[in-house]
């Protein structure tokens, strides 16, 4: 039987970049994207972090603004790899079989996600505020 749509609670963009070289560009990217979209964008990790094998920092958001958010990614880059994946209650797939990726797919540590989860993680509030006069 298919998946639903409603099995997407949000969506995840993590960010990486290398702390020595690419960080001017993460910061450059993460300013624009504030500028443009109401999204929740989170703490910066210099450190890898989880299944995350560089520094990177995330984008949660809603399903709403995918079609939007996730083509300014693929056009504005700035060379980052990217990791777009679902958030459903099943956190392994989400980021090892069902994502995309932009820019160079990087390896990921799948063995500390969990298979299986009660919840799927909501976007939580925004914490952008755009204007609306950076056009998208
Ligand atoms: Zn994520």
């Amino acid at each position: 039987m298919a998946r639903n749509l409603v099995e997407i609670a949000s969506y995840h963009g993590h960010v990486y970049f290398d702390p020595e070289h690419g960080r001017a560009d993460a910061e450059a990217l993460r300013e624009a994207v504030a500028a443009r979209f109401r999204v929740r964008l989170g703490q910066w990790h210099e450190q890898p972090v989880g299944p995350h094998s560089q520094a990177m920092f995330q984008i949660a958001f809603a399903p709403a603004l995918f079609a939007t958010l996730v083509p300014w990614l693929m056009l504005n880059h700035r060379g980052l790899s990217i990791l777009v994946h679902p958030n459903t209650r099943f956190p392994r797939r989400d980021h090892v079989d069902d994502s995309l990726w932009i820019g160079a797919a990087l390896a990921l540590v799948e063995e500390v996600l969990p298979v299986e989860e009660e919840k799927a993680d909501e976007a939580g509030e925004p914490n952008t505020d755009p204007d609306g006069k950076a056009a998208i």
